[in-house]
């Protein structure tokens, strides 16, 4: 197993021998018994309709013919629940009732820091929490917390709390408890000011803890009780907490999602507390953020359908289309609702109850038919109807299943009342376009970009076929490859696959990459892969080489004006070679 941590290895290979494979992934996939000490079920990590996913009793393993994902307990964990390798192993040792040795900075740097990072959250969760019903200083968090009018048991499920006013609360409980600063400062819990002095982060505020897939506070949301200019803040991104790889409520929701088989995704934190309050739980929250594909990513892992709920008015709907886009592209069936009379869910639900809320969501339309009524006043000309038909396509265009697609595709024709075989004739058109050139959306930070599928299709392959990734490595190995999602991806898988290759990539645009193919299936990728590799191969070589003859170019006019004869003759010998290379390049 690749076991990226210097955690002392006698005491992993004590908690695994003390654990049954089968147990551990029994409790979250069903497991067929398959002959002696096997059992077989529907792989969690790619769609499919045909168990290809077998545990070894024996070997205490799991490997999928599918998808080819194979592991132990931990990389289950891991991969599964998303666990840290240090969570997942907790986890472990404590079913079997194994007490870890504590880790020592000695033994492994960064994990020791977030180790540390965990412990300091959870810290920090208890002391805003303690604040809240502390009689002297919590009185203003449960004043308004009154108003919100939530049962007891919901907020100290999710573990509310309050920050007091005040420059330095957290930041004295922490050094009395013995926290050092510098893991204070990095949790981002705390700032360092002018004069290098810590202050807290959060400050008159209502608390509420993310927690990450192993149940740990790892980040906090603060809502302002005074007059502040922003009314919700995060805290920032730290070695725990990735804010496009957690969704709030996602722990305390599993359970529930399993049962549902479908989840419900919802703006805010009330949104969410008020659901649960009314015993809705498969429920996660988005929370300000921008969806991202690993969080699409994540759900699919739970349940195959999402129910959008949106508070917003048509313009806000066409804003939040790319989520949904995000969501189909995952896999996922969306479907998407408007609440009426401008309603947020928590206030639908606190007005009317749980049951008409419960039964919206039973209604919920399928985005297309959503999307195309929430426009209904641009379709009266056939500008307006041919302009959301186009909005619909960048959606379906990112769609993985081929034959869903066309199914959403007659029913947009059907709904903007176009002809069907125009309608397809103009997606194909469409997709030709954007399939050789992904769209040139604009892309801000928060968003996830858009992702190539000619791009998307290769990483498939490469994921699901070792021959064809070594070949690709081997073709590429003396290549300066430009920039860019799909060279990064490539660059993270040529050092290896396994359950890292996710924390080698590091732009948003190249996670976006991974996550589309990682959930991609193999079955869905068209053509033949030789051809489809050999050509992509090419292509980055060419365009490798394009960008290498554009700065060759440029450094041989420098040397021209700069009168160098010595460097110019250097450069055009380096153009001659780089012209041969081009041309063998051509010839592929
Ligand atoms: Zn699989």
């Amino acid at each position: 197993m690749a076991q990226l941590t210097k955690y002392p290895r006698e005491a992993v290979a004590d908690v695994l021998a003390a654990t049954d494979i089968v147990e551990i992934l029994g409790a979250s996939l069903e497991l067929k018994p398959s002959g002696a000490g096997r059992f077989v079920a529907l792989c969690p990590f790619h769609a499919e309709k045909t168990p290809s996913f077998s545990v070894s009793r024996d070997r205490q393993m799991f490997y999928c013919f599918g998808c080819q994902k194979s592991g132990d307990a931990l990389t289950f964990l891991r991969e599964y629940e998303g666990l840290s390798f240090m969570e997942a192993l907790q986890r472990l040792a404590d079913r079997a009732g194994i007490q870890l040795p504590a880790l020592t900075e000695r033994d492994n740097r960064e994990d020791y820091q977030r180790a540390q990072l965990v412990e300091f959250g959870k810290f920090t969760a208890r002391f805003f929490a303690e604040t809240l019903h502390n009689p002297l200083k919590g009185g203003k968090g449960r004043q308004y917390l009154k108003t919100r009018a939530l049962k007891a048991e919901t907020t100290k499920r999710f573990g509310l709390g309050y920050a007091a006013d005040g420059w330095s609360n957290l930041v004295d409980a922490a050094r009395a408890a013995a926290f050092k600063d510098g893991i204070v400062e990095l949790s981002g819990l705390a700032r360092r000011g002018d004069r290098g002095g810590l202050y807290d982060f959060f400050r008159d505020r209502l608390m509420f803890p993310i927690r990450n897939a192993g149940g740990n506070p790892v980040a906090f949301g603060g809502r302002d009780l005074g007059d502040g200019p922003a009314k919700y803040i995060n805290s920032p991104e730290s070695p725990v907490y990735k804010k496009g790889r957690v969704l709030y409520g996602l722990c305390e929701a599993r359970d529930a999602m399993r049962r549902e088989k479908r989840v419900l995704l919802v703006e805010g934190y009330f949104d969410l507390l008020r659901c649960f309050d009314e015993g809705i739980e498969h429920v996660v929250a988005t929370c300000g953020t921008a969806l991202t594909a690993e969080q699409a990513a994540l759900i699919r892992r739970y349940v195959p359908e999402v129910v959008v709920v949106f508070d917003g008015d048509a313009a806000g709907v066409r804003a939040a289309m790319r989520g949904i886009g995000i969501l189909t592209g995952a896999g996922l069936t969306v479907r998407a609702l408007i609440l009426p009379d401008g309603l947020d869910p928590d206030d639908y639900v606190k007005e009317r109850g749980g049951e008409a809320f419960r039964q919206l969501v039973d209604e919920a339309l399928d985005f297309v038919t959503f999307y195309v009524r929430a426009n209904a006043d641009r379709l009266h000309l056939i500008e307006g109807r041919t302009d959301v038909a186009k909005e619909l396509f960048i959606t379906l265009a990112g769609m993985q299943d081929t034959l869903r697609r066309d199914e959403y595709l007659k029913r947009t024709a059907r709904e903007l009342d176009l002809d069907e075989w125009r309608c397809a004739e103009e997606f194909r058109k469409f997709f030709r376009e954007h399939d050789a050139r992904p769209p040139a959306k604009e892309v801000t930070p928060e968003s996830a970009p858009p992702v190539c599928p000619q791009e998307r299709n290769f990483v498939v392959l490469l994921l699901h076929n070792g021959a064809l990734l070594e070949k690709t490595k081997g073709a590429l190995a003396d290549v300066a490859l430009e920039p860019g999602p799909l060279s990064e991806v490539l660059k993270a898988l040529f050092q290896g696959d396994g359950a890292d290759l996710a924390r080698r990539i590091d732009t948003p645009a190249a996670e976006a990459l991974y996550a589309a193919a990682a959930s991609a299936d193999i079955e869905q990728v068209p053509g033949n892969p030789e051809i489809l590799v050999r050509e992509n191969i090419a292509r980055l070589k060419k365009k490798a080489l394009r960008a290498e003859e554009a700065r060759l170019l440029a450094a041989i006019r420098e040397a021209e004006r700069a009168n160098d004869p010595d460097r110019l003759k250097t450069l055009l010998s380096k153009k001659a070679d780089l012209n041969r290379r081009i041309e063998t390049v051509a010839a592929m």
